[in-house]
């Protein structure tokens, strides 16, 4: 009984695990610390709710805590650039 929607999930999920890999360790985009995947995850800029892909450009590394606090605060988000409202019309 696997839905067509569980199995893109589940593809989307092993995507950004793999992306995981390819950036992390980093550096946290809001406080700068050390972000690995046990203290922190990667962030959707554009979430993916909105269509945000597992794509470089669209994955920001940070803690949990600020990952928490991005998710809180949209507005300053936008400003600072951790986070985007929608795709750039070309
Ligand atoms: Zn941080």
């Amino acid at each position: 009984m696997t839905s067509s929607k569980a199995l893109k999930t589940a593809a989307y999920n092993r995507e950004f695990d793999k992306m995981k890999d390819e950036l992390l360790p980093s550096n946290c985009v809001r406080c700068g610390g050390w972000v690995d995947r046990h203290n922190g995850t990667l962030h959707h800029r554009l979430s993916r709710g909105k269509g945000g892909l597992n794509t470089r450009e669209n994955l920001a590394p940070v803690t949990h805590e600020c990952h928490d606090y991005i998710e809180k605060h949209p507005a300053e988000s936008y400003k600072n650039g951790w986070s985007i409202p929608k795709y750039k019309k070309g």
